[in-house]
């Protein structure tokens, strides 16, 4: 009998596959089918050479693709063969640093099972320990700052590995091989409490949060502010401190348990609260929660999360009580995450400090989302899910950067047929979100490897990303850049998601949202396009109305119900009455009043009729309270005239017509979500049929709102429409800049 000559094969591996346990999968792979060879990094993803029976080796290279560890992503698997060596065993060499750097980092993660069950275990060397960590969990993109991703290159670089941790980093059979941020309490990163108390700092924290302290709390991409959620006057103190500011704060609850004492807990989002990407998740709050009304006043949803760090569990464990977790930050800034600019501007809102020494290197939020058909709609896309690729089921050719839009800004690099969407920066005229935006566009390029040729932007002249585009083209003369329609880019990020290609016959865009730069001289808002990737033609549109002032308008949502109801009786205009007439007049000379057909100007006329909003403090504050105050058991609608052009005024006169008859505001407010839902229906139903057109794609940040989405879908696929909506980017503006990338890939 002859045994059969040996093979040997060098396998690249790319995708998720660094900082996610590839190589100690590998090493116990081949292990497990008797090969022996050689595994490591490069700046593209894992090099493996295996060499033994070929049957084995076959197996092998199956078994990367099928069946590789919990975070990796395995985009592609290529391998070549090569003359065999003889040798024996396996070896894992260091990082090479050369070749192209496409390796993928990966977002940061939830703590494991296996890592609480140490926490917890009094046994262990990690018994309370807040940052303890492993393969499948803890911090990722937030400590790197370059590639390939190793410990020289994250914030833990000054941290030198006790003998116990470098031994379980060194062993191909451990939890931790090669996991970058191993550490333990006599290496690793210090919990402190300032000011200090006696004892442990995380049980003194809980001690003063018991007693309603404010607490600045160091967290995975930034400073929170925490507060007992169930304490009025903590949560009071808490919002005056940060100005004011009406937003709702998010709450994080210590278990499933606690987060269903508090709302609505389905099948989808226990999923999502429980995954590794740990969201705030968006839900009806249950009658008599133990949440105080400061939390998230005007509102029935709350925003919940659980423990994703050890110091959260710690923490969560130690209070007993769901506590709010929000931002650290003075109203619209940015979240802090550097530690003396952390110091400077939360001192005066927050009573302590529960910090650490491992510094964070990117900042980026919680993730926000919504469920729709039980599954996440995206809200605010950033710690768990940045920088996790978009695939593109094309090449972009050239390698493109999105620079976004304004308010919502996450910009978007691009190159094969992978999409980088940066973690949520914020509303560019911040300077500290500016700055945030110049770093990502550093960053992410440097990290992946990507250099761009092309630059998208938004039509917007003002926006501060498009003079950036526009400046940085100035500069450098080899940069090419194209401009992208507003709402063309949410209806193109929506197909990018979806897997169009340039190729693709064009669907029915439904971009609704507050304001975009129409290319008629209007501000559009409210818009049907015929649109692919590359090209698209405005079919129909809300009918567009006034904005007296502009700007103001946005602020102060009762002027636009001025601009509808001009000499019309209504409670609104009597509560501004003293301005009333001039903000008429001054609409109907058409002077700093731009026509606009957005549809989140229509829900602020009718949120300011209602008496639901007159002033905003944030953005979409008024629509997202109608939704609020829509009544749930309503099933009336106001029908309006068809037509490509949708008479947002029959709406509106409409609702002024039942509040004079004494219709309870509840059921106003659902009538005109239905209403709003059925013309939209009846219009993109019959311009399909029109054009030939059989799917639908709804954007826009309109579309947050689950009242009018769910009923648009609903009709739309009653008429037989396939419809497409935003799943990994917010639909809001945080996705514009894959849509930009999306146009101008397909333009070249
Ligand atoms: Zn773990
Ligand atoms: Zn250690």
């Amino acid at each position: 009998m002859t045994v059969p000559p040996p093979v040997r094969v060098r396998v690249h591996v790319e995708g998720i596959v660094q900082g996610v346990g590839f190589r100690p999968f590998v090493h116990g792979l081949a292990r497990e089918l008797g090969l022996a060879g050689s595994v490591g990094n490069d700046a593209a993803g894992v090099v493996v050479e295996v060499e033994g029976g070929e049957a084995a080796v076959r197996q092998f290279v199956v078994a990367l693709r099928e069946r590789p560890p919990a975070l990796a992503v395995v985009e592609s698997v290529r391998s070549e063969a090569l003359p065999p060596t003889g040798a024996r065993g396996l070896v894992i060499t260091g990082s090479a640093v050369t070749g192209a750097r496409s390796a993928l980092v990966s977002a940061d993660t939830a703590t494991c099972g296996d890592c609480l069950v140490e926490m917890r275990d009094r046994a262990d060397r990690r018994y309370r320990y807040p940052f303890v960590n492993c393969t499948n969990c803890g911090p990722r993109y937030t400590i790197v700052r370059d590639v390939p991703y190793d410990r020289a290159t994250t914030t833990m670089a000054g941290f030198t590995m006790c003998a116990p941790c470098a031994a379980e980093y060194h062993d191909p059979a451990d939890r931790r091989f090669h996991a970058q941020p191993t550490c333990c309490p006599d290496c690793g990163p210090t919990l402190v409490l300032e000011p200090g108390g006696p004892g442990d700092p995380v049980r003194e924290a809980a001690a003063r949060l018991r007693d309603g302290a404010v607490l600045a709390v160091k967290g995975l991409g930034g400073y929170h502010l925490a507060v007992r959620a169930d304490d009025a006057d903590a949560v009071a103190r808490l919002r005056a401190a940060k100005h004011r500011e009406e937003k709702p704060f998010a709450v994080m609850a210590g278990s499933l348990d606690d987060a269903r004492s508090l709302v609505e807990v389905g099948p989808g989002a226990a999923e999502a609260l429980g995954s590794r990407r740990a969201p705030i998740v968006l839900l009806p709050r249950r009658p008599g929660a133990a949440v105080a009304p400061a939390v998230a006043p005007g509102n029935r949803d709350l925003g919940v999360m659980l423990p994703y760090t050890p110091l959260h569990h710690l923490l969560a464990a130690e209070l007993g009580v769901p506590f709010v977790l929000t931002s650290g930050n003075a109203s619209d800034e940015p979240i802090a995450h550097v530690d003396d600019d952390a110091r400077t501007r939360l001192v005066g809102l927050a009573d302590g400090f529960l910090t650490h020494d491992r510094p964070i290197h990117v900042r980026t939020d919680d993730s926000v989302v919504r469920l729709h058909q039980g599954a996440e709609l995206p809200v605010r896309r950033a710690r768990g899910y940045a920088p996790e690729p978009v695939p593109l089921a094309f090449d972009v050719g050239r390698p493109v950067l999105g620079c976004g839009a304004e308010v919502k800004n996450a910009i978007c690099l691009a190159a094969g047929r992978r999409a980088f969407l940066s973690p949520h920066l914020g509303d560019l005229t911040n300077p500290a979100a500016l700055r945030s935006f110049h770093e990502a566009t550093g960053h992410l390029g440097r990290l992946f490897g990507i250099t761009p040729l092309v630059l998208a932007h938004d039509l917007h002249p003002d926006y501060l990303a498009t003079r950036y585009a526009l400046d940085r083209a100035d500069a450098e003369p080899d940069l090419e850049t194209v401009g992208v329609q507003h709402h063309h880019a949410h209806v193109a990020a929506c197909l990018a998601e979806h897997g169009a290609t340039p190729d693709d016959p064009p669907v029915l865009g439904v971009a609704y949202d507050g304001t975009g730069f129409g290319e008629d001289g209007t501000i559009w808002g409210g818009e049907l396009l015929l649109a692919g990737l590359g090209v698209y033609r405005r079919v129909g549109h809300l009918a567009t109305v006034p904005m007296p002032g502009g700007a103001a308008a946005v602020r102060e949502p009762w002027r636009m119900a001025a601009a509808h109801l001009g000499d019309v009786r209504a409670a609104v205009r009597d509560r501004h009455a003293d301005r009333w007439d001039a903000v008429v007049a001054l609409a109907r000379s058409g002077t700093a009043s731009p026509a606009t057909s957005s549809v989140g100007r229509l829900f602020d006329a009718v949120s300011a009729l209602l008496g639901v909003r007159d002033t905003v403090t944030y953005e979409g504050q008024a629509a997202i309270e109608l939704e609020q105050h829509v009544d749930p058991d309503e099933r009336g609608t106001y029908p309006v005239t068809a037509g490509d052009v949708l008479p947002g005024g029959e709406l509106v006169a409409a609702v002024v017509e039942d509040l004079a008859a004494g219709v309870a505001t509840g059921r106003i407010a659902a009538r005109f979500h239905h209403g709003l839902a059925d013309a939209t229906v009846a219009a993109v139903a019959r311009l399909a049929g029109e054009h030939g057109v059989g799917t639908a794609a709804l954007s826009g940040g309109v579309f947050v709102n689950a009242v009018l989405l769910e009923r648009v879908r609903a009709g739309l696929e009653a008429a037989g429409l396939r419809v497409l909506v935003p799943t990994r980017v917010p639909c809001t503006d945080g996705g514009i800049a894959l849509g930009q990338v999306a146009v101008c890939a397909a333009r070249m």
